[in-house]
């Protein structure tokens, strides 16, 4: 735990397992309702003094913080991979984009701009300046440890807000290690503090208080749904970024090398554990044989084994308990007439022999009564879905409470305006299975969540609009 920029040891620890290898990575102290409490005050007393500052103060320690991740980035991937068990190739990804929210935050804190009104009378002047919103409460999933807590801690610290993070009790690891930067680049006294421990009373702490101006949340829809209710007692400002249920739609125009290469990327990164990973692949019918051949040699030729061993692609599950719910899925569909292309089980033998690893999986003649098409699948199951005409996959991608982000491939000009205009998708990748980028908008709509992260976007949630009218 660290609050007020100590680190302070607690009576209660919990130890941190690897998914691939079942051994103790490390051990953390658990926290409570009452240390969430001197964290918020300790955030409530620095707001003035970091608000304060000059951007460009803001900046300059933004920037160091860029400086110390470079110098850590590759112990930091490895803690990564050691605490949830994606690959090392993935673990490096995640960290190389954790490194640009710093950088881009640390530029965009110069420009927090407001307006200058028409003049609205002979002797009165309006304007319009944004203010930091005061201080925020993140809560951060498992699945990318460090990323997710960069897109809110980056923005809010750029704006003036100081920070409550609580990140997953599953992969707490990395957070520790950024809080260690935090201290060695001497941010002010309680503009960042870290909290670990049983979520309820850690959310509820924040939650209820008054102080906490700011929820911004990434995780499930359902616990999503539950903060939001939280948050309407003091009425906090809320970011949500939820689950997602992507559409992968293949047209027959499509190349189809690149759609398979494109699904190999967007099903089976993080072992199908991300929030933008394909869950429902549609393909017409006319390539739909010729697809599913080649997503199959392409999909057993994938090295799974160990995150930290280079030659792997895949790595591990996050638990035991994400293997039960993947294989629940598959043998849902297999019941109801799915069949089975390859994998469809836990891999267990050498190398997998205490971990949680599943075999890259691929269903054909997969139906929407199957739950694989309607519930989130967190792994690494490919369903293949057939459709015929451009509106039938229109209708299909789209039925769903899901609108995160969604994919199609086709060569035709015409269908790539109209089907990115249809589909119901906060993010859409034409040709792209990663249509993710520092300057672009992240995030979803329906039930995927509420505001924007990543780019200029990502400032907004985090500021006030203040109308200022002067009368002389
Ligand atoms: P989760 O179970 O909702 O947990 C997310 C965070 O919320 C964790 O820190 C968790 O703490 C905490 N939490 C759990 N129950 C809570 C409660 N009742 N009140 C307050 N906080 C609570 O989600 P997850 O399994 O970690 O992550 C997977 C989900 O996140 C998927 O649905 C995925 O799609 C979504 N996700 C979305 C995005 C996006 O940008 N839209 C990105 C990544 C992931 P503990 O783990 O300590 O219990």
């Amino acid at each position: 735990m660290y609050i007020n920029n100590k680190w302070i040891d607690t009576k209660d620890t919990l130890e941190i397992l690897n998914p691939a290898t079942g051994e103790v990575v490390d051990s953390v102290g658990l926290v409570g309702a009452e240390e969430t409490q001197q964290a918020i005050d300790a955030a409530k007393a620095a707001f003035p003094v970091w608000s304060g500052l000059t951007a460009e103060d803001r900046s300059t320690y933004l920037l160091k913080i860029v400086d110390k991740l470079e110098e850590k980035k590759e112990h930091l991937a490895q803690v990564i991979t050691k605490e949830m068990g994606k690959s090392i190739h993935n673990a490096r990804y995640e960290v190389g984009s954790t490194i640009s929210f710093y950088k881009w935050y640390a530029e965009e804190a110069r420009r927090i701009y407001g307006d200058v009104m028409p003049i609205v009378g002979a002797n009165k002047r309006g304007h319009v300046i944004k203010q930091p919103v005061g201080v925020v409460a993140a809560i951060t999933p498992w699945n990318f440890p460090l990323s997710m807590g960069a897109r809110k801690l980056a923005p809010a610290l750029a704006v003036g807000c100081t920070v409550v993070l609580k990140p997953s009790s599953e992969a707490p690891l990395s957070s520790l290690e950024l809080f260690k930067i935090f201290d060695e680049v001497g941010l002010p006294e309680g503009v960042v503090n870290l909290v670990i421990g049983s979520s309820g009373p850690i959310a509820k702490t924040m939650m209820d208080s008054k102080d906490v101006k700011k929820i911004s949340f990434t995780g499930s829809t359902e616990v999503g749904k539950k903060l939001i209710r939280q948050s309407a007692d003091t009425v906090k400002r809320v970011s949500m970024e939820l689950g997602g249920h992507a559409p992968y739609i293949v047209f027959e125009d499509a190349d189809l090398d690149l759609a398979v290469k494109g699904v190999i990327g967007s099903k089976f990164a993080s072992s199908g554990q991300q929030c933008v990973c394909t869950n429902r692949v549609y393909i017409q019918d006319a390539i739909y044989e010729e697809f599913a051949e080649k997503l199959q040699a392409a999909v057993e030729s994938m090295k799974v084994g160990n995150g930290l061993d280079e030659s792997n692609q895949m790595g591990s599950l996050i638990n035991d308990k994400a293997i039960a719910s993947v294989h629940d899925q598959v043998t849902d569909a297999l019941g109801k007439g799915a069949k089975l292309l390859c994998g469809g089980d836990r891999l267990s033998g050498e190398g997998y022999e205490n971990g949680s690893f599943y075999a890259p999986t691929i269903l054909s003649n997969v139906t929407e009564d199957m739950k694989i098409t309607h519930e989130e699948t967190f792994g690494p199951v490919a369903p293949l879905i057939r459709f015929t005409t451009e509106e039938e996959a229109i209708e299909k991608a789209n039925n769903t409470e899901y609108g995160l982000a969604s994919y199609f491939y086709t060569k035709d000009l015409g269908r790539m305006y109209r089907v990115s205009e249809k589909l119901e998708y906060g993010m859409v990748g034409v040709n792209d299975p990663a249509p993710f980028a520092i300057q672009a908008p992240f995030g979803g709509v329906k039930e995927s969540g509420l505001g924007r992260e990543s780019g200029k976007y990502g400032v907004e949630d985090y500021l006030d609009t203040k109308s200022i009218s002067v009368m002389f």
